[in-house]
């Protein structure tokens, strides 16, 4: 029951930070304006080519004096405007084709895909222009193929990259198909007369060959040199076919590149995208950017032109008399079209008009609530300016003051992209309190659970029915109902009322005896909680120092040990330095010549050999006893995936028969031990360990079982170190008290009966094997190769279990062998320690306040918009501390499924333990 109830908090936490920072933004129910057409005004072009070169820069266009693009810069110098039009991060393909052609930053919730697919519907350039003609790639089609066109589909022709053999050809082959299209006169004499044609021309070879070769390369300069020409070919074609001087052309990028090739951040190089328009309806000049650059060997300067990217979108609308898109959210800019004054303001008009109505929506949401009046609003417009607004301008026009109704216009239009902002981000706050609350009675929540696990006998909780769950249900549910009434949209309003949810279970949870809000040792819980959870913030993801923390974690854990040495200790300790020494050189580029050196000597499957060997040598040196069938399954398993290895590297397919094996032993590896009959703790443990192993190998790649295998031998051998020192200080505190009355062996007996634990000794061991817990396991997934700054996900992990690529089984594949590690250390604690194995709950307890420490701190820093990179980071942040809590949930229930049916009765002694320190020779126990 704890568990579900766990399970469902960090669901119902998760989903809270989610609608803080990914709710959409993107409105729906909107209705596009009239054409300017419609509104008795001839647009200035009749149809538009637009080509989206994927990944150019406007450095590369303007750099060495535009001598990269030779045929384009005679187009621009003789009539066209250059300029820079800044992208905004993540500068990858999706959102900057979305910002062209919708005239918007992609929408917060696509983060949540990872900028691969928008959940919500939008309007675009080709909607509107609803005879819209491309050839593009399948991918970039796909944004906006799907979309709502109200009967006019987007005519796309769409190739995939495998369907295309050459390497960056792509291009060639976009071209060709516009040549062909444009020289069947069945396919041109529609579309001579006809009006609000956009034909859109995807280049995508530029960003293949930016990858490839970096935008310095010669291999680049040569294919942009090709590209350019095709394009300066293409805008002839279109002149010859269409001649009559009707045609307006945009090229521009989707995105830009930095020097080493790369894009997806916010760098200059990567947001700085170029764009140049010329043809029909264009001006020679447009007022003064103040910019200039030079475009050519004999010094010509021409103005550099500034815009946002999403600007484009109301410009191109402008160009062939569309209103902007509806979700659109950019201002037109102003003398870029060769046009009439009374046309430049009426397409501002509308551009502020359709601006007007997206507020209008959410302004219309707040208004009518009934709270309206108390709460805090948009002072700069309201429903009553919306109204007056189209009734001035109409006013001007009629009086001709054209130039003070374009001041009004556009004054109007940057008030509506405020309060669009600003309605956006109404209930950030709120919801960033109501989360924060939510964390702060879960863990009071916690707190009063360990509270009563601690003391024993275990006392009543007072159940849901009393005054004051009665009180506070009724005043959530009248909170409830005012937010109904105040209309604020059905998510916030649960995540606003969530603590209050919390808050009645935490009270429910109340011991029926005492007041229960006071904790007896405050200070504890605060060190317990904040100290591990602040060391790991720091030391494992702000810093790459996890290497660091776990040798001093686990040498303070271990202290007693260091007074007693053996060489047992000798060993743990050579153990814990070299799995220091492992995670220091893995996390610091700066040592990676080390890692180099040793994989040049070494093919990574020798390390996978190496270590199916080591997995079978490691039980013979530790004298583990299994049973002869688990010795021969093992040593099989493994010969097959050695076998299998073995194929996969030479590029032979895998043998089914490796497959077969690889599978029937992952089914024998987790119910064989339950079912393995031996009840003793230690060699049940000890049959985990082994066949866990095997596993983990069948999953490994290079080092990463290698590490596994060190860090669970150091693990076990750390939990026995520890349990011995314990029981030799127990002894000699216990034989100190009794001096001289009795003699040894009274002691040792005495020391055998277990005596019950004190509140205070039940959460300090609670805090411990906690942290151990959390600690092991940054430690394995770091420690295996999973960073969260390249967290890649390598398909090759399930290679002896599949010969086809499956993406959701690899993914679980992928947990399975992140997550052995922890099933073993959960494993070993229940197995080792009688306290661990009586108090799992307790132990999760402290392990969910220590975590949610984390994941509230991380809440704080989430990036919906940005870099690519950093979108991603603080995501993974989030995902790994609330799903990886539950999924070390379902180890704790697959290591005691494991642990099922052993006797508790302790084995007879085996080890001799000397205390060195003491005078008194006494025999401990070693194994508890
Ligand atoms: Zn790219």
């Amino acid at each position: 029951m704890w568990s579900v109830q766990a399970l469902v908090v960090h669901l119902l936490l998760l989903g809270s930070i989610l609608s803080i920072y990914f709710q959409s933004t993107v409105l729906s129910d909107l209705n596009p304006l009239s054409t300017l057409r419609e509104l008795g005004l001839e647009p200035p072009a009749d149809r538009l080519v637009v080509f989206v070169v994927d990944g150019l820069r406007a450095e590369s266009v303007l750099a060495h004096n535009c001598s990269a693009v030779p045929d384009l810069r005679e187009l621009f110098i003789e009539h066209g405007l250059v300029g820079i039009s800044r992208a905004c991060p993540p500068t990858v393909t999706r959102p900057g084709h979305i910002a062209i052609f919708g005239g918007f930053n992609e929408d917060p919730a696509a983060a949540l895909t990872n900028f691969g697919w928008n959940p919500s519907t939008f309007d675009t350039v080709f909607n509107r222009s609803r005879n819209a003609i491309g050839w593009t790639q399948d991918v970039v089609a796909k944004v906006f193929t799907h979309l709502p066109t109200g009967g006019a589909p987007l005519r796309f022709e769409t190739f995939s990259r495998s369907e295309i053999s050459g390497r960056l050809r792509l291009d060639e082959w976009i071209f060709n198909k516009v040549r062909n299209f444009l020289t069947k006169e069945e396919n041109v004499r529609p579309l001579r007369n006809a009006t609000s044609v956009v034909f859109f021309v995807y280049l995508a070879d530029i960003d293949l060959a930016g990858h490839a070769f970096t935008p310095y390369g010669a291999s680049f300069q040569e294919k942009l040199n090709f590209t350019q020409r095709g394009i300066r070919q293409t805008y002839e074609l279109f002149e010859s076919v269409f001649n009559d001087s009707r045609t307006a052309y945009l090229l521009t990028a989707d995105h830009g590149m930095n020097d080493a090739g790369q894009h997806g951040g916010g760098g200059d190089r990567e947001v700085e995208t170029p764009f140049i328009l010329w043809g029909s309806g264009v001006k020679d000049a447009a007022p003064d950017p103040g910019q200039n650059f030079t475009a050519n060997n004999e010094g010509l300067t021409l103005p550099l032109y500034q815009l946002e990217q999403t600007q484009l979108a109301p410009l191109m609308s402008a160009l062939i008399g569309l209103p902007a898109p509806m979700n659109n959210i950019a201002l037109l800019p102003l003398g870029f079209l060769n046009t009439s004054i009374q046309y430049e303001l009426q397409a501002l008009h509308l551009n502020a008009m359709q601006l007007l109505a997206q507020a209008r929506i959410l302004i219309k949401r707040h208004e009518d609530g009934i709270l309206y009046l108390w709460l805090p609003k948009f002072e700069s417009l309201d429903s009553a300016q919306i109204d007056g607004y189209a009734l001035r301008i109409q006013f001007l026009v009629a009086e001709q003051h054209y130039e003070q109704a374009l001041k009004i216009s556009q004054k109007t239009a940057k008030v509506a992209q405020e309060c669009l902002e600003y309605y956006h981000g109404y209930y950030h706050l709120s919801l960033l309190v109501a989360t924060t609350a939510s964390y702060l009675l879960w863990f009071y929540l916690l707190l009063v659970q360990l509270t009563r696990e601690s003391i024993q006998p275990r006392s009543e909780r007072r159940g849901f029915l009393s005054w004051s769950t009665l009180l506070m249900a009724l005043g959530g549910l009248l909170l409830l109902e005012l937010m109904i009434l105040q209309r604020v949209p059905y998510l916030t309003a649960f995540y606003l009322l969530l603590p209050f949810g919390i808050l009645i279970v935490a009270v429910a949870e109340r011991p029926l005896e005492g007041s229960g809000v006071m904790f007896q040792f405050p200070i504890l819980h605060l060190v317990g909680i904040v100290v591990p959870a602040g060391l790991l913030i720091l030391m494992a993801f702000h810093n790459s120092h996890i290497g660091l923390l776990y040798f001093l974690l686990v040498c303070l854990n271990n202290r007693r040990a260091f007074f007693r040495p053996s060489l047992k200790f000798f060993f743990w300790l050579a153990l814990v330095i070299l799995l220091s020494g492992i995670l220091v050189v893995k996390q610091n580029s700066s040592l990676d010549f080390i890692t180099d050196a040793i994989e040049d000597y070494l093919h990574k499957s020798n390390v996978v050999y190496f270590s199916m060997v080591l997995s079978v040598i490691r039980p013979l040196i530790q004298r583990h006893r299994h049973a002869k069938r688990a010795w021969i399954i093992n040593i099989a398993a493994l010969l097959a995936s050695a076998y299998g290895i073995y194929q996969w590297d030479t590029d032979q397919p895998v043998c089914t028969y490796v497959y077969a094996a690889c599978w029937s032993y992952l089914a024998f590896a987790f119910l064989s031990i339950p079912y393995s009959g031996t009840k003793e703790l230690r060699r049940r443990l000890e049959l985990i360990i082994f066949n866990m192993l095997t596993v983990h190998i069948m999953l490994t790649i290079s080092m990463a079982s290698l590490f596994v295998q060190i860090m669970v031998t150091e693990f076990v051998l750390g939990l026995e170190l520890y349990e011995e020192s314990n029981k030799a200080r127990e002894i000699k505190n216990r034989s100190l008290d009794e001096e001289g009355n009795q003699d040894g062996n009274q002691v040792q007996e005495e020391s055998q009966i277990e005596r019950p634990v004190t509140p205070l000794e039940h959460l300090r061991l609670s805090y411990r094997y906690a942290a151990l817990i959390l600690l092991y396991f940054y430690v394995s997934f770091f420690g295996t190769g999973h960073w969260f700054f390249n967290f890649t996900f390598k398909p090759i992990t399930s290679r002896l279990f599949f010969a086809q690529f499956q993406l959701h089984m690899i993914a679980a594949f992928i947990l399975l062998k992140i997550f052995i590690p922890s099933i073993i250390v959960m494993s070993s604690i229940y197995a080792l320690v009688s306290f661990g194995r009586k108090n799992v709950r307790s132990i999760f307890i402290c392990l969910f306040l220590m975590n949610d420490t984390m994941s509230l701190y991380f809440c704080y820093f989430v990036n919906n918009r940005g870099s690519w990179q950093e979108v991603r980071q603080s995501l993974d942040h989030l995902l790994v501390t609330h799903v990886f809590i539950i999924i070390l949930l379902v180890c704790s229930w697959i290591a005691k499924a494991f642990l099922i049916n052993t006797t508790e009765v302790k084995p007879p002694r085996t080890a001799q333990v000397q205390v060195l320190d003491n005078a008194i020779a006494l025999v401990g126990d070693s194994q508890a």
